[in-house]
């Protein structure tokens, strides 16, 4: 492709992407499911020669685009959000064009100074103190495995990476039963093993994780000769948004000594409103905490914050400095590629950066708190409806729900109908969990585009489509 036709496909993406948008309340949220129908358009073997790219375009828009659920859909309801705001956008086309590589500081050192100063931005502005830094790391997941790697290595004395871990005692690391899979894997991943994330059992309106019950578990283990390395705290469970007592988890963690890392990776953007603080309060005492702009911030996916306290032993358990990488001449620099998992690094601070000022945090809060008192709303909406229960209260902008009209009979299956029913539907999109044994439906508001008309159209089509089951069996 010559400079001219890239200039004039380039033109015609982001127009197609404005265009993309712009209809996007007309378009179904969820695709339909099919399963190989993409697959089985797309010819087996590769291309010989070179097709032109008008081929390509019209391909990517009847094969492709039907086949895709629409994340940017103002009426996506499920999982977490994953807005993308337009500066975001944009800020990923330039760094795309840039094909920027950032392990390094010298392999693109003004992405490495942004990435600085953009974390002690997200610092500030959700009221983490200062001494803490951070590393943009792809997602929550990998943010999390790193802190289990440090916190592992730490109880190890920083033997485990040269060692492995047979000739160490048993670690053990704690968290509550509605933790996120992510712990898990890192668990495994880290060698630690499945069976030592020893699960504390939650209470209260906010599902936290017994205290009580957390230090008599540390205190069991190290009787029986474990070691424990660490606490995962959680703010703002997936499922239903359960959230642990940061400052009672961190108190315990001090007097034995034991790492903390919190998971906010939904919530942690609903901080920089000062009003919800008090969810993580205590907070400044953990040693790490990941959140995701990717999910609530407006940050086009993927952009993972992960905050530490102690920089040096996230660098000690997972910095590698053979020569080709060294920096001579530079000693003190920061490279961001000792701070994670894998080495080649894409150039993410720039959507932060992009997304910060265009829409300033004062921007950010009221988007946040629109979803949250939509969400209130919709919750309030639903429980005045005779057949309707709220299994969870809202936290943040996340409820649970359930239908259940009198004499229903299986309400897990009744519940599974009707989310598929809705989501067949296409109007709006949920997604289902288990909460106390039950299915349940999940709400959450996210996306920057939805209005409150959007949850409007929630409550309608939730209550319309959950009848019309009803008066299906009845006929
Ligand atoms: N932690 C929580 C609480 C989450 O909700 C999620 C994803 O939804 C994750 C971790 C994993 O996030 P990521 O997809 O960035 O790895």
């Amino acid at each position: 492709m010559n400079n001219d036709d890239f200039r004039a496909w380039s033109t015609r993406a982001a127009q197609w992407g404005v265009d993309y948008r712009e209809g996007l309340r007309e378009r179904h949220v969820r695709a339909p499911l099919v399963p190989g129908k993409t697959l089985n358009a797309l010819p087996s073997v590769p291309p010989e020669k070179a097709e032109p790219m008008e081929k390509i375009f019209a391909d990517f828009e009847t094969l492709i685009v039907p086949g895709m659920t629409h994340w940017q859909h103002p009426r996506f309801f499920a999982y977490f959000p994953a807005s993308a705001a337009p500066p975001s956008v944009i800020a990923e086309y330039l760094v795309a064009a840039m094909g920027a590589q950032c392990m390094l500081w010298q392999t693109s050192p003004a992405a490495t100074e942004l990435e600085i100063r953009m974390i002690d931005w997200l610092r500030q502005a959700i009221g983490l103190p200062e001494g803490f830094g951070g590393v943009i790391q792809d997602s929550a997941s990998s943010s999390t495995l790193a802190a289990v790697l440090t916190m592992r290595e730490r109880a190890l004395e920083w033997h485990g990476n040269s060692q492995g871990l047979a000739a160490n005692k048993q670690l053990r690391v704690y968290s509550s039963n509605l933790v996120h899979t992510s712990i898990d894997r890192a668990i495994w991943i880290s060698g630690i093993g499945q069976e030592n994330l020893v699960r504390i059992p939650t209470h209260g309106p906010l599902q936290s994780m017994d205290p009580a019950a957390l230090e008599a578990a540390i205190v069991a283990d190290k009787a029986a000769g474990y070691l424990p390395a660490g606490i995962v705290a959680c703010v703002g469970s997936t499922s239903v948004g359960s959230t642990d007592n940061i400052r009672a988890v961190c108190e315990i963690a001090q007097r034995h000594g034991l790492y903390v890392h919190v998971d906010a990776a939904w919530a942690g953007s609903a901080m920089i409103c000062p009003e919800f603080r008090h969810f993580w309060e205590g907070v400044e005492m953990a040693d790490s905490i990941v959140f995701n702009p990717h999910k609530w911030l407006s940050v086009q996916f993927d952009c993972s914050a992960h905050f530490v306290r102690n920089p040096d032993d996230l660098v000690r358990t997972l910095a590698i400095k053979p020569e080709y990488l060294k920096t001579h001449g530079h000693d003190g620099v920061v490279n961001f590629s000792e701070w994670s998992v894998q080495l080649g690094r894409r150039f993410r601070a720039l959507k932060l950066w992009f997304v910060l000022r265009a829409e300033g945090l004062e921007g950010l809060r009221r988007m946040i708190r629109n979803h949250v008192q939509w969400a209130e709303k919709l919750a309030h909406r639903l429980n005045a409806e005779p057949d309707f229960e709220i299994v969870t209260q809202p936290m943040l902008s996340l409820f649970s729900f359930r239908y259940a009209p009198k004499g229903a009979g299986d309400l897990d299956a009744l519940n599974l109908r009707l989310v598929n029913a809705i989501n067949d539907d296409g109007r709006i999109y949920l997604t289902q969990s288990h909460f106390d044994g039950k299915l349940v439906i999940r709400f959450q508001a996210g996306h920057s585009d939805m209005t409150e008309a959007d949850a409007d159209v929630a409550f309608d089509t939730i209550v319309e489509i959950a009848r019309s089951l009803e008066n299906e069996k009845k006929t």
